[in-house]
């Protein structure tokens, strides 16, 4: 298996030492705006536990993060009007993933729109902002 290494953007991040379009935040997970959104909305939800990915993180990790993806879910389809949310996570370089800090896709979906590409064009700051708000205020945040 291959090992985990904290200079990954995303512990970066979770350290504070760049900034995020922050959305939630526990004692155990972040959720911040995805840079590249894949559709508007699309955010993403990251334990603060270091694991590369799924494969390697321990099931406690999974069992405090996905209860957060349920909740983010539930708040971008109310707070985008979705039709659905598409969950993504992607496992090793073969399979997509280009961030080595497990994270969750959360993405808005609507009938007859196909997604951008992943890792397509950066988003302006102050939509990222505004996605961000709409998102907390759904939450009560
Ligand atoms: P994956 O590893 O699942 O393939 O994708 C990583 C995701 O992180 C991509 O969707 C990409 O747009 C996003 N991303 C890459 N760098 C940054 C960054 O510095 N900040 C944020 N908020 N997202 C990023």
């Amino acid at each position: 298996m291959n090992a985990y290494d904290d200079s990954n953007i995303f512990a970066k991040i979770l350290r504070g030492e760049i900034p995020s379009t922050k959305v939630y935040e526990d004692a155990d997970t972040l959720a911040f705006m995805d840079v590249m959104p894949q559709s508007p909305g699309h955010l993403l939800v990251v334990p603060k536990a270091a694991s590369r990915n799924l494969l390697d993180a321990e099931p406690e990790t999974l069992a405090t993060l996905f209860p957060v993806v349920q909740k983010l879910a539930r708040a971008a389809k109310e707070a985008f009007a979705a039709d659905g949310i598409f969950i993504a996570q992607f496992n090793e370089a073969p399979a997509g993933q280009t961030v080595f800090h497990l994270h969750v896709h959360v993405i808005p979906r609507y009938d007859g729109i196909p997604l951008k590409p992943h890792g397509g064009g950066m988003e302006k700051p102050e939509i990222l902002a505004d996605h961000a708000a709409k998102l907390r205020a759904v939450l009560g945040a």
